[in-house]
């Protein structure tokens, strides 16, 4: 039976027909249909399991991995079958955007998401960075970045999606790291220099800071007072004032961060065989990032050569995960456009991280920096899952919920969050059809937010999964449910950011 259906898609397949193809029990997906030379491809699902359907002759159907079945190739989604589709259809490979395009990072922790993603940034204006992890992310998911390449790969060849989506091997410290992501294809690097940025300094006393100063060598005192102190830069009609009195805290917080930014750069980026987005992101600091100081790191950058695609400082207020803007809007708004000031001066992008529903500064994001952005969402993407499983699945949702409650406390340890759990409604009062509701309340969301590598990992007596199995069968039972949730939740970010 199951024999049967493969076979009449492939036969549609054969004659140019796929796109009209249905059949029971079998799924096809028509932008998905790729030729080359004398070979037709196209993605089918069977079950929960996705295949590439091949016929035809010639290298690629020689070269693609899978059982021949009288006149046709069904292949399973492999890592080898990955870098087949890479090798012969160039826009399932990731690529980097530059400065000139805006661009949206859209992490996507389950590997199911970038179908929906594709889907809501078609025919936008902006460009999708459908694989974004950090190391943290994949530890906490257990998943490692061929996963995660291979996942965006195939979600752009079931798309048929041509207009080019981005890598992000995101907020990368160690150089170990750096140099399997861009070995294994990711088409930028989001660099992490928090471990280079000396925080302590900020708290010293006036007169620690300066005998820490005047502990550094002499050309460095010289070089920076010479080139900084006392002096006023003129950028975008913003007056960036350096005095005598701020500059030498400001060089012992970021001089040994500009280094290793130098270093990455020379080592990695510079000669890299393929175009690489290089981001520098000094956002995971203690207080937020003095515009002088952004403007005296990009101003070392460039005058030593370095291009940067993006940066990411800290801003002003909170940038909670998974929830809107805390603080003072007015305030974040003159810091903005400075920041996007500096940005534009030295010709890059600015970089918003945790960007995850920060409805109410996407507006003055998008105006500020004239639509030229970069936006990381991750968490937001996940708890769109979850509010698909409340939907279609309300008994999953309730274990996984209460699990969640348990184990709050450990994974406060991975995220900084002000959600007070005390206040999340108890499932007991709760009916099933008010279960989505739990997503679109603070302090539910960042329960959820935070616990999912909790969730994920955890597993019963016999060392079974608690949820992970199932939730993966939902989502992928409910795959359309996903994608619309993804379409309008995702979307809402992209109009408010006027694209
Ligand atoms: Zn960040």
């Amino acid at each position: 039976m199951e024999m049967d259906q493969f076979q009449r898609a492939a036969d549609a397949l054969r004659q140019d027909k796929f796109g009209e193809f249905a059949a029971e029990g079998l799924r096809v997906y028509p932008k998905s249909q790729a030729d080359y030379a004398h070979v037709k491809l196209a993605m089918v699902k069977s079950g929960r399991e996705k295949y590439l359907l091949a016929v035809g002759e010639g290298d690629l159907y020689r070269e693609l991995e899978g059982e021949e079945r009288g006149g046709f190739k069904l292949c399973r989604l492999t890592h080898e079958n990955r870098l087949v589709l890479n090798r012969y259809f160039p826009y399932t490979k990731p690529r980097a955007f530059g400065t000139k395009t805006a661009t949206i990072g859209l992490g996507d922790r389950l590997g199911i998401a970038s179908p929906g993603h594709i889907k809501t940034v078609a025919g936008r204006e902006v460009r999708p960075i459908l694989a974004q992890q950090s190391i943290r992310e994949l530890n906490l998911t257990g998943r490692d970045y061929n996963e995660v390449l291979d996942a965006a790969c195939f979600a752009a060849f079931q798309e048929g999606y041509r207009d080019g989506f981005g890598a992000d091997g995101d907020h990368l410290k160690r150089e170990e790291d750096i140099r399997m992501a861009l070995d294994l294809g990711f088409s930028m690097l989001t660099l992490d220099c928090s471990d280079h940025i000396d925080n302590s300094a900020a708290a010293l006393t006036e007169a620690e800071a300066k005998a820490r100063y005047g502990a550094l060598p002499a050309s460095v005192r010289t070089y920076f007072e010479r080139t900084y102190a006392g002096k006023t830069f003129n950028v975008g009609g913003h007056a960036i004032a350096f005095d005598r009195e701020s500059l030498p805290r400001m060089v012992l917080i970021y001089q040994k961060a500009i280094d290793f930014m130098l270093h990455i750069y020379n080592s990695y980026i510079k000669d890299a065989a393929n175009e690489i987005d290089f981001e520098i992101s000094i956002d995971e600091t203690a207080t937020p990032t003095d515009p002088a100081a952004h403007y005296l790191i990009a101003s070392e950058l460039y005058s030593r050569g370095v291009k940067v695609t993006s940066m990411a400082p800290r801003f002003c207020g909170e940038f909670q995960k998974g929830i809107d803007y805390i603080g003072d809007i007015r305030q974040f708004e003159r810091e903005l456009a400075v920041h996007a000031a500096i940005a534009d001066h030295f010709g890059y992008k600015l970089s918003i991280h945790s960007g995850s529903d920060k409805f109410s500064v996407f507006p003055i994001i998008a105006e500020h920096t004239k639509g030229r952005f970069h936006v990381k969402t991750a968490g937001t993407n996940w708890l769109e899952a979850m509010r698909t499983v409340a939907r279609v699945n309300p008994a999953l949702y309730r274990r996984m919920h209460a699990y969640a409650l348990e184990h709050f406390e450990e994974a406060t340890a991975y995220y900084h969050v002000s959600a007070d759990i005390g206040k999340v409604r108890p499932l007991s009062v709760t009916s099933d059809a008010e279960l989505p509701d739990y997503m679109s309340e603070n302090n539910a969301r960042q329960l959820i937010h935070i616990t999912y590598g909790i969730l994920l990992q955890a597993k019963d007596e016999s060392g079974r999964p608690l949820f992970k199995d199932e939730l993966y069968a939902t989502l992928s039972d409910h795959e359309d449910d996903y994608e619309g949730a993804l379409i309008r939740h995702i979307g809402r970010h992209l109009e408010l950011l006027g694209k």
